[in-house]
């Protein structure tokens, strides 16, 4: 390192203490160690496709992708085969750890279409949480907008958390079953109105940094 035959970022590397990570670009006596771009995506997941890498039977988020090689790509926060709306992808594992991490409570907001119609009951009983015995807890406060009060049948919930068929479990316990559930955003990322399903983005770095 000394000898300044390294450098890192275009900087050569003489300093201890300068940051390397795993996108760094380095370079040793003129030839590339390594060289690999973070990758940020936002992805408006259709129904029927499974947020998983590979799959036998479905077509996978991976699949929707543009671009040659998606290999080192993982998905921020799953949704259900026939969940719609907003998926995160990246191949930076430190953002996601943060985005996904239990004690930032990052919230998720979801449209959520009903069968039968819904009443203040329902908000009162998102606010408290319920008790799910499977996993022996109680979700976190999650808040409960009922739109088009008229009709009454949709609803705009955000969690802070994410377990398995959450949302599905908690109307499940008013016996209203979810028709169609559309994810609009995750923290202060709200799904782009211009992508059609199937259709992803890459982040703006101020998007990557603010969330
Ligand atoms: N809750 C569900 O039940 N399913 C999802 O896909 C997301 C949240």
């Amino acid at each position: 390192m000394a000898q300044g035959r390294v450098t890192v970022d275009g900087q050569l590397a003489r300093d201890i203490d300068l940051r390397v990570d795993q996108f760094s670009h380095i370079v040793f006596d003129g030839q590339v160690l390594q060289q690999r771009r973070a990758c940020y995506i936002m992805l408006h997941k259709p129904v029927g496709v499974v947020c998983a890498t590979k799959d036998e039977q479905h077509k996978t988020v991976i699949d929707l992708l543009d671009g040659t090689d998606n290999s080192d790509l993982h998905i921020v926060g799953r949704l259900d085969l026939n969940t719609s709306g907003l998926v995160l992808l990246t191949n930076d594992g430190q953002w996601s750890k943060r985005i996904m991490a239990p004690d930032h409570k990052v919230a998720k907001t979801y449209l959520v279409t009903l069968k039968n119609p819904l009443s203040q009951e329902y908000i009162e009983a998102f606010a408290q949480g319920f008790y799910f015995a499977f996993e022996d807890i109680t979700t976190l406060p999650a808040q409960l907008t009922i739109v088009n009060a008229a009709q009454g049948h949709q609803a705009l919930v955000t969690l802070y958390e994410g377990r398995y068929h959450q949302i599905k479990r908690m109307f499940g316990r008013f016996r209203n079953p979810v028709v169609a559930l559309h994810r609009l955003s995750v923290g202060t990322l709200a799904l782009d109105e211009c992508l059609q399903p199937g259709q992803s983005r890459e982040l703006t770095p101020q998007e990557v940094a603010t969330i």
